[in-house]
């Protein structure tokens, strides 16, 4: 194992997750590609070492910007904006949205190589899980609580990855309809966001564990519920397949020009191609040739085309801090007066229940091809994006016990008010 040490100056980038190793006997010629264009491109200033790194072309940078509109405009020319300041934001781009940035004028005041970024697997961090790990935590659950849990996939990735989905029903199983209303919760659209596996994998856990409880069991005895811990697995594995940290967002489509992947939550079908996604195959923000392009998103969409009985989603991201609702895509609020009443209700209750701030996704910037957009405007699902807190997109292992209380009382409150959202925000105004 490599030991490279970290000298970040921004942010704490206290640790790493997964397991040691990669479950992957094959070759990963998608690495290997990558790692062959790295070497024969020209490297920047930066980054003069010679590496043979997919992140060489790749930066942590700080440009300037002091409005809403900027920042949409620099997400628009391809940076994955991960930290907002009141003049400023902070994230990952490539040396060509660097070049993009200054061209439009944008001060970029601070960039360096991800390369400087790669750690090593601390034991400490082997609690999260890998894509091994975290199937052999949902077969435990089945085992467990056979009556009640089944699992199946909804699709593979690129790599051939199963998209595995747990469901806890107590009539049905597998993949059989279901008429009780529904909940899902989904983790890992972007590969490197390791902590929003875990949150997914911890509320199975514990709604397998506490089903005997009278209040969990009269969710489970009413609700179909589904959890997909992992959407982007094999992103998810190439994050850390190396044994060293690839800061890696995307899938593992190979582009035409052989660049890596597709963001995919600017794939979905909604706003497609529009504000906050790039058309260059090197941003990490890449919305992919066409909307649900990718085997991750086709699935997605397919899972839920089939389920129209799934009522409220919390999809999870790292690491903001917040839970948002649509229109992340567009401007202003979604239309319907009584849709936003309850997405402000359940939003603030699922906000002060796991100490995150609730907002319209749209409020930092506009980003088009959302997929929790998607499932409120195809299917009229009460869709949330909970980016978790942490700091970091590798907050160590301490960071997943922080979360999990409170996850999982959002989680709960979010199941039971699946019947029908609306009621949250009836509820709410009763109270008070
Ligand atoms: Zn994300």
């Amino acid at each position: 194992m490599l030991k490279l040490l970290l000298a970040f100056a921004v942010a704490a980038f206290a640790a790493i997750p997964a397991g040691a190793k990669v479950a992957s006997e094959t070759p990963n010629q998608a690495l290997a590609d990558l790692q062959k264009a790295a070497q024969v491109e020209e490297l920047p200033a930066v980054a003069a070492e010679v590496a043979a790194e997919p992140v060489a072309e790749r930066f942590w940078i700080k440009v300037q910007a002091a409005s809403r509109e900027d920042r949409t405009a620099i997400a628009t020319a391809g940076m994955a904006i991960e930290e907002e300041g009141s003049d400023q934001v902070a994230g990952t781009a490539h040396i060509k949205t660097i070049e993009k940035l200054q061209a439009l004028g944008f001060k970029v005041t601070y960039r360096m190589s991800l390369q400087k970024l790669l750690k090593d697997f601390p034991s400490q961090d082997k609690v999260y899980h890998n894509y091994d790990r975290m199937k052999a935590a949902l077969d435990a659950l089945v085992s467990a609580a056979p009556d009640m849990v089944s699992l199946f996939s909804i699709g593979k990735g690129w790599q051939g990855r199963d998209i595995w989905a747990v469901r806890f029903n107590t009539t049905e199983s597998g993949t059989a309809p279901s008429k009780k209303p529904g909940a899902f919760i989904v983790g890992n659209h972007h590969a490197r966001e390791h902590l929003s596996v875990e949150m997914p994998i911890k509320i199975a856990e514990y709604l397998a564990a506490h089903r005997a409880d009278p209040a969990v069991r009269k969710l489970l005895e009413t609700r179909d519920i589904y959890i997909v811990p992992m959407l982007n697995p094999d992103g998810a594995e190439y994050d850390i397949s190396t044994g060293r940290y690839q800061m890696h967002r995307k899938n593992m489509r190979i582009n035409p020009d052989k660049e890596i992947g597709v963001d995919l939550n600017r794939n979905c079908d909604s706003f497609f191609g529009g504000a906050g996604s790039s058309g260059d195959t090197y941003s990490d923000v890449y919305h992919g040739p066409s909307a649900f392009s990718e085997p991750e998103t086709m699935a997605l969409k397919n899972f839920l085309d089939a389920r129209i009985n799934i009522k409220t989603i919390n999809s999870f991201h790292s690491y903001s801090g917040l839970i948002m609702y649509p229109w992340g895509g567009k401007e202003g609020a979604v239309e319907n007066a009584a849709d936003l009443k309850a997405f402000q209700a359940m939003a603030g209750a699922m906000a002060k229940l796991a100490g995150l701030k609730a907002q319209q996704s749209n409020v930092m910037y506009v980003a088009t091809g959302d997929c929790m957009d998607w499932a409120y405007a195809a299917h009229h699902m009460y869709a949330f994006t909970t980016e978790l807190n942490g700091g970091s997109f590798y907050p160590g292992a301490a960071e997943i016990d922080k979360e999990t209380p409170g996850e999982i009382k959002a989680a709960l409150y979010m199941i039971e008010y699946s019947d029908d959202p609306r009621r949250a925000a009836a509820d709410l105004t009763a109270a008070n």
